[in-house]
């Protein structure tokens, strides 16, 4: 199920397909060639669920950390913990990936050099609006999304960030991948619905 990912093709599927919390994730990574830990586990386990082997997991981290630091430094610190995420080092637990619950009320609060967490809780209103206009949001989907972000309805919110950027949804989709509107609650879901829409 899902596929194989390949790191050359994370900036496309980034763009299309990842719900907002990873695309954040996945462009300060790029930004700054550096995530903190939690960021590296949420980001980490959701890359590893829609198909990115180890190896190419290895590959891709070391690719964006070695832009600020040497490979020595990266397999020291950074190749361990990639490794024990995918179950290859010590007790060797199978990871999954995190749920929306878990992302927006189980992880530490981020503090301002942190990009973990759910962007319809903590980014202000300002950094919403600035996103959701970058998309070309009309005004009163706008109004409507951080409405429901106001009211504290996160994955109701993102929900509609996702039918705002997949128009048509419902129509375009296979029809297994339809659904009555209802929120997600897994970026994995999230990305797996938008694969089955682009695809
Ligand atoms: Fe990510 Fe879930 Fe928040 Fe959407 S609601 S941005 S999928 S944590």
């Amino acid at each position: 199920k899902g596929g194989t990912v390949k790191p050359e093709m994370i900036n496309t599927l980034s763009e299309q397909s990842f719900p907002l919390c990873m695309k954040v994730l996945h462009k300060s990574l790029r930004d700054k060639h550096h995530l903190k830990h939690q960021g590296r586990m949420q980001f980490g386990l959701f890359l590893k669920a829609i198909g990115l082997s180890l190896d190419d997991a290895l590959r891709f981290w070391k690719d964006e950390f070695t832009k600020n630091q040497t490979s020595e430094h990266f397999e020291k610190n950074y190749a361990y913990n990639i490794r024990h995420s995918y179950g290859k080092e010590g007790k060797r637990t199978n990871y999954s990936a995190y749920g929306c619950t878990k992302i927006i009320t189980g992880l530490a609060q981020p503090t301002s050099d942190d990009h973990h967490g759910c962007p319809f809780k903590n980014f202000n209103e300002s950094s919403l609006k600035m996103e959701m206009r970058s998309k070309e949001f009309g005004d009163e989907s706008i109004r409507e999304v951080i409405e429901l972000v106001q009211r504290k309805h996160y994955q109701i919110a993102c929900r509609k960030y996702f039918d705002l950027t997949h128009p048509d949804f419902q129509e375009v989709s296979k029809e297994t991948s339809r659904d009555e509107g209802m929120p997600f609650n897994h970026p994995n879901t999230y990305y797996q619905k938008s694969r089955q829409y682009h695809d």
